[in-house]
């Protein structure tokens, strides 16, 4: 008998048997609040009913089509769906299973629009564990260790993460866009640089948000020298921010958006999106994929647009996440150095007295937390944030239920 890989590591101890909304219950009954959802993903709460019902009967219509070999209509129907949704202008979706794939597609894209070679990320952001995402990634050694070389032509410039430098926002933003000029003058030639690739907040690296200075600097310089701009909205699409989309805070007209996690409530789903004359410039059949675009996942995917715009739960998630934010903002210790996010993304840093990062504490304080029936994670280079994200739907007692753990937890660790 095949065992699992000892090299999987599992933030809890819980093996999950049934969920709905933010519940999550074990095979004995115990009950545990999540403030997972999933990394992020199932956005419309647990086996939701309308995703559920949608399911199953697209399951009993047509399992499997293959877009590349027969079109079939619960794809037509999202393309045409998340037009009512998408930044004006970004008017074509490839689809794929996963966001590194999605993340893939957008590198395929740039490189062969532009001609060009180099793509710039920026310190802190993760896109995905496929070779080419995992050198795009710059959120920790983790990701890409023991598989190098890595893809060649990335390069890395800062992302403005005041709270680590110990600067203002606006410090760490002229900082973070002196640097990528300096890395245009020094190491790369904008002239060859394809995309700037980059998260509207920090995902994985710590729950940074960026801000519109930052993001208009970046528009400046890509509209400067014909560079791509490529929002990775993997985990900040659908909602999860208090907005439709996380850049939509910060006012800036993304080239290519990459889209997944909230998208099918949980189904593999995931979408480079960009404008139909960017599109149709890529190389013909240099997109593609077996399972991309699984008539169930779109299926659950028009189902959760619905559930999204019904319930009013972007409306949802920038209420509770003000009250999460502020919430965990009250209760932080003194092991906590600093509490942010945007919207339903909520991290707490946990520092050292000498305000170094504290990975073992932030490890212990999740752990803590689960025993206490509320999952959480971790995230950052060290490990030592703290993040919730909850599904959507969630209410404002539950968010005062997380919060009073989380203060039990603090008490303790
Ligand atoms: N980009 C971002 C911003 C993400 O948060 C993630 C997943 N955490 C990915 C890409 C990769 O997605 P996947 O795990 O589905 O490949």
């Amino acid at each position: 008998m095949a065992a699992l890989s000892p090299h999987l590591r599992q933030a809890t101890p819980v093996v999950v048997d049934h969920a709905h909304g933010c519940e999550v219950f074990d095979a004995d009954g115990r009950r545990y609040l999540d403030f997972t959802a999933g990394i992020g993903v199932t956005s419309t709460g647990h086996c939701h009913p309308r995703v559920v019902a949608a399911v199953q009967e697209q399951a009993a219509r047509l399992i499997h089509g293959q877009y590349t070999t027969v079109m079939h209509r619960p794809l037509l129907d999202l393309a045409e769906r998340l037009g009512g949704v998408l930044p004006d202008g970004l008017d074509s979706v490839f689809f794929a299973n996963s966001g590194s794939e999605a993340v893939e597609a957008a590198l395929r894209l740039a490189r062969q629009v532009t001609g060009r070679p180099n793509v710039v990320v920026f310190h802190g952001g993760f896109h995905g564990r496929t070779v080419a995402a995992a050198s795009m990634t710059t959120s920790g050694t983790r990701f890409s260790a023991g598989f190098s070389p890595l893809m060649a032509g990335v390069h890395i410039a800062p992302f403005p993460t005041a709270y680590r430098y110990g600067w203002t926002e606006e410090e760490a933003t002229a900082f973070a866009l002196q640097e990528l000029d300096y890395l245009f003058a020094t190491v790369t030639s904008p002239h060859e640089t394809a995309a700037l690739l980059v998260e509207p907040v920090l995902g994985e690296g710590g729950y940074v948000p960026g801000n519109t200075a930052f993001f208009r600097g970046l528009r400046e310089r890509a509209d400067r020298y014909g560079i791509l701009l490529v929002l990775d909205e993997i985990q900040t699409g659908f909602g999860r921010t208090g907005r439709f989309f996380g850049h939509e805070h910060f006012g800036v007209r993304p080239d290519v958006i990459t889209i997944a996690k909230g998208l099918a409530s949980g189904f593999p789903l995931s979408g480079m999106v960009t404008s139909a004359d960017l599109m149709s410039s890529a190389w013909p059949g240099s997109q593609g994929g077996t399972y991309g675009g699984n008539a169930v996942a779109c299926a659950a995917a028009l189902a959760t647009l619905d559930v999204i715009e019904d319930e009013g739960l972007v409306d949802n998630a920038a209420r509770r996440g003000e009250e999460l934010l502020a919430g965990a903002r009250q209760r932080a210790s003194s092991a906590v150095g600093d509490v942010r996010g945007l919207g339903l993304m909520v991290g707490s840093e946990f520092t050292t007295p000498d305000g170094g990062p504290d990975g073992p504490r932030a490890a212990a304080a999740q752990q803590l937390a689960s025993s206490k029936g509320l999952l959480m994670l971790t995230c950052g280079a060290h490990m030592n944030v703290v993040r919730m994200i909850p599904p959507l739907v969630v209410t404002a007692d539950e968010v005062d239920e997380g919060l009073r753990i989380w203060s039990d937890v603090l008490a303790e660790v």
